[in-house]
């Protein structure tokens, strides 16, 4: 076990040496599954797509411990009104780092280039290396219909790494996992071809500050693209404090009834109906399907099943 590690840990140092990329890779690469600590890896398209769909998850499984990373499949480098290209990339995967910093996660930009991602065999086995190497417990990523084509093949490309993960002779040069992860998606507010089903949703109340400052950190996003984008740059206050305020009071989101009822019935009438922020998540059927009991191990700050 200990060389198959030693070896996998070599092929993965191999696997970076030869990324074309010369952006610093994180040291740490195979997280331990013996120490009773949960590994969790969200798919984004973008550098901020993860932060804005579980942030505040991801900021609650890190103070309790658990280990998360955020990888986004592409590197940002359209996603300006008046950068782009390497430099775009650069800042971004700066932002980035930042933003995982503030909450305790990794974020790991892979180099796709924005707006041009397809799903292909190349960025598929990416995403199987990134989870065989997270040795991950649970997977998220955006559900594969979406007004972006990059997040669309986003959803396809984790789909199609389901099950792959665990067999051997798919990517070889990581080893596999022995079991089949747990997949959900991230909540989204599309229609069809069918609508987004909250499996679970997650009080994020006491994260929600948290969840901003590190949205805050993507300064070339929130603060200048998307303004831009919803022709509303000119809203956008200038002090750092009064832009964080605004950021909170424009993106930080309701809970819709759908979300509300899953809220009721994970917490309980009392509880349920008090939250103010929530995320929540719907389980893909290609990967490991968990019972309830599974679900408040995955998400440990669930209470326990005999709430009201
Ligand atoms: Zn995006």
């Amino acid at each position: 076990m200990q060389r198959l590690r030693a070896l996998s840990f070599l092929s993965i140092l191999a696997v970076y040496a030869a990324a074309p990329s010369a952006a610093p890779q994180p040291q740490r690469t195979l997280a331990p599954s013996t120490d009773g600590k949960l590994n969790v890896i969200a798919f984004g398209a973008h550098p901020d797509d993860c932060d804005q769909r579980a942030g505040g998850v991801a900021a609650k499984l890190a103070a309790l411990g658990h280990r998360v990373r955020f990888v986004s499949v592409t590197n940002g480098d359209a996603g300006h009104q008046t950068e782009g290209g390497g430099a775009l990339a650069a800042r971004r995967r700066a932002e980035a780092r930042e933003a995982g910093r503030r909450i305790g996660v990794e974020y790991i930009t892979l180099d796709n280039h924005d707006g041009e991602l397809l799903p292909t065999l190349k960025p598929r086995e990416d995403i199987i290396r990134q989870i065989r190497q997270w040795n991950a417990d649970l997977v998220l990523a955006p559900r594969p219909n979406d007004y972006h084509p990059d997040h669309r093949y986003t959803g396809v490309l984790v789909q199609d790494a389901a099950y792959m993960v665990v067999v051997p002779n798919v990517t070889p040069d990581t080893p596999a996992l022995r079991k089949n992860p747990v997949f959900m998606y991230f909540e989204d507010r599309f229609l069809r071809p069918n609508t987004f089903r909250p499996d679970i949703a997650i009080s994020i109340d006491d994260v929600i500050d948290k969840k901003i400052d590190m949205m805050d950190a993507h300064v070339s996003q929130f603060y200048e693209w998307l303004p831009w984008v919803d022709g509303m740059l000119e809203k956008v206050p200038s002090g750092a404090a009064e832009r964080k305020r605004w950021l909170k009071e424009t993106r930080a989101g309701q809970p819709t009834p759908a979300v509300r009822e899953t809220l009721v019935k994970w917490y309980g009438a009392k509880q349920g109906n008090a939250v103010r922020y929530a995320e929540a998540f719907e389980i893909c059927e290609y990967g490991t399907r968990p019972d309830d009991a599974l679900i408040r191990k995955l998400f440990p700050f669930l209470p326990g099943p005999s709430k009201d």
